[in-house]
């Protein structure tokens, strides 16, 4: 295919807006799927994308469309992820495309991922092509959603696509359009093979597979290949592209997004964002992709000893397919040995673990996530300690610097006050407001209203857990938010430790804000008493900040034998009580020391914010 035949674009807007379902419309209308293997948002390909309707990896898919000038057109189709934690898949995605497809919701509007993904766009020089989405419903505003994408991205409103991504209205003519707006591949004048790494896979018969877009040259089967920053070589097993399962093909050429099998079992070295030439040429690397920095900590742990190699094996490969996450070992007194897991936000942090226990068949303890701080002690050593269990004694701590974001929230403005309110309560405060349109009447509630959008600064501490929940309820759904993490601030944190019958578990300590600290391990000691199951003892839970008891309660003793009291009483009640202490058997649980405590005991400091009002 000549270069100027190929269109490679991604579908980028905030979460909900329709990318899937577009990308299925677009799929539909150029033949490229059997129509008996077409399925509803297609290109989620993986069962828990299915299961959660959201998509997690971007995907992309090539397409054949011959255009109304009858030409035939290669379109590569990347699928993105809208959720913030996903970002840089996004970010990875866009740099294997001339341009892209900007959708927005018009019932919904400018959202805060549409600002995030649109500035990533930018800077990636890509064409920008707008498109509102969803015009079928009756609640659509499109006229409004026109005047804010004209406002505050400065778009005509003859140049913004609309369209319905359900019905099929509309697609035909983006299609045409954004063949004609967004520019061909560049051709580099050059023979020599360079292929920037944007994805990579574990297949257990083809060894590493790797997922290209190729900026020169062409690779077939059977050529050595050449990773430029790690010096790794591997054989060519196979080429080929997305459609969107992996379709072997003679070659892949210049311009082209597709795969490279590699035959590799050894997964060490193996780097997206790395550059592929082949053996004997000589090619210089592409500048590849900012090193991204993870913002949660958690340990994983297996719940059987005996998995830790399979853990870390499997962590080894999931990396490949997501070079977000990172990882090292690390041992528990509690917990044994296990690993120190970093991930771009909660969300991510639970599509991992729940991918190293679907694909990987590994049970998992997970301990509570952490943000990471900067400590400077009063010797003047500086360290960083994303695990509570390591944070040094207090006196011997001159500085505890915790991460801020700045977030941004956009909503309609009768909302300001509540989530003020909100932001005020997590220690935040406001930056900046600003006015996406005009105030105008609203007849439903008889008052001028408009969408405004808000930056804070706030403590990422404190928007991990819930907050994007609270944002959703103290604006009646319409608000959404987005952040960008900027420079650490002194702040006056503690360690609480908590102590299961007077021993200190490491994996259930955190580390909070003074001022809040006796609250938490008030609420703490309370949930673990309901969260661990009784023993042939009581057991005393205590909350503890430096050696000092804040708080205490009692787990009380099991009665000998459940059933005894049910003595020649009702048979199926004894039934039913044997039942559920075998149930109760197969929750996960790990000992500590000599009690028995269960995989939500660890997760129970996540929420422990003041209870929702409404
Ligand atoms: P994504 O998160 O941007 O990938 O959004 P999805 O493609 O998963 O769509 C989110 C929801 O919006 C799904 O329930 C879709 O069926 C629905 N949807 C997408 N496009 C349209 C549209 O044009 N009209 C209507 N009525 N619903 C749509
Ligand atoms: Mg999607």
């Amino acid at each position: 295919m000549k270069n100027l035949n190929i269109r490679n674009f991604s579908i980028i807007a905030h979460i909900d807006h329709g990318k899937s379902t577009l990308a299925d419309r677009i799929i539909d209308l150029t033949g490229s799927i059997d129509k008996r293997e077409m399925t509803d948002q297609v290109l989620d390909t993986m069962d828990l994308e299915q299961e959660r309707g959201i998509t997690i990896k971007a995907q992309a898919v090539r397409l054949n469309y011959i255009s109304n000038e009858a030409e035939e057109i290669q379109l590569n189709l990347i699928d993105t992820p809208g959720h913030v934690d996903f970002n840089y898949e996004v970010s990875r995605s866009l740099a294997a495309c001339e341009g892209v497809v900007l959708l927005v919701d018009a019932t919904q509007g400018i959202q805060a991922q549409t600002l995030a993904n649109v500035y990533l766009a930018l800077d990636n020089n890509l064409e920008i092509i707008p498109v509102i989405n969803k015009v079928d419903l009756p609640s659509a505003n499109t006229e409004s959603v026109i005047s804010e994408l004209n406002q505050y991205f400065g778009f005509k409103s003859d140049e913004i696509y609309l369209v319905s991504a359900k019905t099929g209205e509309g697609v035909l003519e983006l299609i045409e359009g954004l063949i004609k707006k967004i520019p061909p591949p560049t051709f580099p004048n050059d023979e020599n093979l360079k292929g920037l790494i944007f994805d990579s896979i574990y297949d257990p018969y083809k060894g590493v597979i790797i997922y290209v877009k190729l900026i020169s040259g062409l690779v077939k089967k059977g050529q050595k290949l050449k990773f430029i920053k790690s010096k790794i070589t591997a054989d060519v097993l196979e080429t080929g592209f997305f459609s969107p399962d992996l379709q072997d093909s003679d070659s892949l050429n210049s311009g082209e997004v597709g795969f490279i099998a590699t035959g590799l079992k050894n997964l060490k070295g193996i780097d997206v964002g790395d550059t592929v030439t082949l053996e004997g040429q000589s090619t210089s690397a592409l500048p590849g992709y900012k090193p991204i920095n993870p913002v949660v900590f958690t340990g994983l742990y297996p719940t059987d000893g005996d998995d830790y190699p399979a853990l870390r094996d499997a962590l080894e490969k999931l990396k490949l397919n997501d070079s977000a996450l990172i990882f090292e070992p690390e041992s528990s007194t509690a917990l044994g040995f296990g690993f120190r897991c970093g991930f771009l936000g909660l969300l991510h942090m639970e599509i991992i673990e729940e991918r190293l226990e679907r694909e990987f068949e590994i049970n998992l303890i997970a301990t509570a996530p952490s943000v990471k701080y900067k400590i400077i002690k009063k010797s003047g050593e500086e360290l960083f300690v994303d695990n509570p269990s390591y944070l040094p004694e207090s006196r011997l701590i001159d500085k505890i610097i915790e991460p801020w974001v700045e977030l941004s929230i956009i909503t309609p403005d009768k909302y300001i006050g509540n989530i003020m309110e909100l932001v005020t309560s997590r220690r935040g405060k406001q930056k900046n407001l600003q006015y996406l349109q005009e105030q105008r009447f609203n007849q439903d509630d008889k008052s001028f209203t408009a969408r405004v959008l808000i930056s804070y600064e706030i403590p990422l501490s404190e928007i991990l857990v819930d907050f994007h929940d609270r944002i959703k309820s103290a604006s009646q759904g319409f608000a959404s938010m987005d952040y960008e993490i900027m420079d650490g601030r002194e702040s006056e944190m503690v360690k609480l430790d908590i102590l299961v019958n007077h021993e200190s578990v490491d994996a259930l300590s955190m580390i909070t804000h003074r001022n809040s600290s006796l609250q938490k391990g008030n609420l703490l000691v309370n949930k673990l008493k309901n969260l661990i199951p009784r023993q042939m003892f009581q057991v005393p839970i205590q909350a503890a900040i430096s050696g000092r008891i804040i708080a205490r309660t009692n787990v009380k003793a099991l009665r000998k034998n459940v059933t005894a009291k049910c003595y020649g009483g009702d048979i199926t009640r004894k039934r039913k009580l044997l039942e559920q202490q075998k149930a109760g058997k197969k929750r996960r649980m790990k000992m500590v020391g000599s009690v028995e405590v269960p995989q939500e005991a660890f997760m129970a400091v996540l929420n422990l914010n003041e209870p929702k009002k409404n």
